[in-house]
């Protein structure tokens, strides 16, 4: 049957009281202490878990503390310190350039608008999105793996363009949200709606979700 958007949009508000007890405290899962880290730290999250992440960068950020030691580099030895997050090759070119980039066009800066980041080597509308919302907190929509997977089970978007599903998780979810549901679709991602099997038996959603009702 098909779901009009205005019920669509009440489902989502449902989803989203249920989502508020359950990760009351979701948030960006990669650890950084300012823009330049959560830039860099999301880069190396592409094709790549938080947790390997997390676990590169404390080394990482302390032997390149700023801009410019990221941006002046040694490529090869920068690969190595990254080599774990794989794609290291491509991340460490693009880690150099998108500093030599900030300190050439935006003082040193993170920008804080969505055309400047995307203008950054190796910054997509994903990454940009996530240092706008964490950072600057202005509202941008996530999507990664697990909204996408999510997003298409609960019928919230169809097919796997991350661009389209953006615009449509804009149309049904409060902008005052767009932050915060997408971190909470990766700990749902994690703890109920997993790739492989989803625990839907237990989800404290099922009842608002397509797959199960
Ligand atoms: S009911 Fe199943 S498919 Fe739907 S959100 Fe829950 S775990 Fe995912």
């Amino acid at each position: 049957m098909r779901e009009s958007l205005s019920a669509k949009k009440q489902r989502v508000l449902d989803i989203i009281s249920v989502f508020d007890q359950v990760y009351e405290d979701a948030e960006c899962t990669l650890d950084y202490t300012n823009p330049l880290e959560l830039l860099i730290a999301t880069q190396l999250a592409a094709q790549c878990t938080d947790a390997r992440v997390n676990l590169v960068t404390p080394h990482l950020f302390q032997k390149y503390p700023d801009v410019h030691a990221f941006a002046y580099a040694d490529e090869l030895e920068l690969q190595e310190d990254i080599r774990s997050t794989g794609f290291f090759r491509n991340k460490a070119k693009n880690i150099i350039g998108c500093c030599q980039m900030l300190i050439a066009d935006f003082d040193g800066e993170v920008p804080g608008r969505m055309e400047d980041l995307l203008k950054l080597p190796g910054v997509g509308r994903k990454t940009a999105n996530l240092v706008l919302g964490d950072y600057f907190g202005i509202p941008g929509v996530v999507v990664d793996t697990h909204a996408t997977r999510l997003s298409n089970r609960m019928g919230l978007t169809t097919g796997k363009d991350p661009y389209k599903i953006e615009l449509d998780l804009q149309k049904v979810v409060p902008k005052t949200h767009w932050a915060s549901f997408c971190h909470q679709l990766v700990y749902h991602g994690r703890a109920y709606c997993m790739a492989r099997k989803p625990n839907c038996d237990e989800c404290p959603i099922r009842h608002l979700c397509p797959q199960k009702l």
